[in-house]
């Protein structure tokens, strides 16, 4: 039997979710389920299958059938949907792109609702998103918000894609994720928001290791509360 609690850690584009949920995975032992990977499967399927990022009902069908499974390889997390790799296909820029159009569509949050409680609901795992501690997991046992400054996110994107050859300036970087987080945060499905008993970690002045060191400190003091509970 798996052992262990949902620990849920949403923010904003940036904020180093990723590399955190990641870390801390691994570090608790836990599984990784990484949300936005599914909605960029959903994206990279529909493509494949010639179904347009704004048909709704075509991606429905899409959620109701994906399977998807998530693997460690060393320290990536891999993406398997229907038994094939799909963990560089769903990095590319355009699905990007197709996630955040598909994510905004109500059918496919609620298409991929009962996919993601079903992958998080024996516990020992940490999940990462937008949504998880508002929407997917409200009674996570442990809800963290992962936030930084925009002009530090601004920053770490930009290093991001400049060392990734990338013709772009840091102003039109700050521009671009300022008008992402106002879409993030204003849509009306399952908007970007902190859950009221989710924890806000700043990490504008923290190094990764002190953030999962700060996360993993308080989600081990509520694994014993959980495991002393009757
Ligand atoms: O986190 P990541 O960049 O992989 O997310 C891909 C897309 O999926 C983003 O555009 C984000 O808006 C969307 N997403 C979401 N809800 C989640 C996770 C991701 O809407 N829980």
């Amino acid at each position: 039997m798996k052992h262990g609690i949902v620990v849920t850690i949403d923010g904003p584009a940036g904020a180093g979710k990723s590399t955190v949920a990641r870390r801390l995975a691994r570090e608790l032992g836990y599984e990784l389920l990484d949300t936005g990977s599914l909605y960029r499967t959903v994206a990279l399927i529909a493509r494949q299958r010639g179904i347009a990022w704004d048909d709704e009902p075509g991606l429905a069908d899409i959620c109701r059938s994906l399977e998807v499974e998530f693997r460690f390889d060393g320290d990536v997390n891999r993406v398997m949907a229907h038994g094939s790799d799909v963990s560089d296909d769903i990095r590319q820029p355009a699905i990007s792109q197709g996630a955040s159009q598909v994510s905004a569509l109500p059918a496919v949050r609620a298409g991929l609702l009962d996919l993601q409680r079903r992958i998080g609901a024996s516990g020992g795992v940490v999940v990462e998103g937008r949504d998880t501690g508002t929407v997917v997991f409200p009674r996570a046992q442990a809800k963290f918000f992962l936030t930084a400054s925009d002009q530090v996110r601004a920053r770490r994107r930009y290093d991001e894609l400049t060392s990734a050859g990338a013709d772009i300036t840091f102003e039109e970087t700050l521009t671009e994720q300022r008008t992402r987080d106002q879409r993030d945060s204003g849509r009306d499905v399952a908007p970007l928001a902190r859950a009221p008993d989710a924890v806000l970690v700043d990490s504008s002045d923290m190094s990764v290791d002190q953030v999962v060191a700060d996360i993993a400190a308080q989600v081990r003091t509520r694994e014993a509360a959980h495991h002393e509970e009757p």
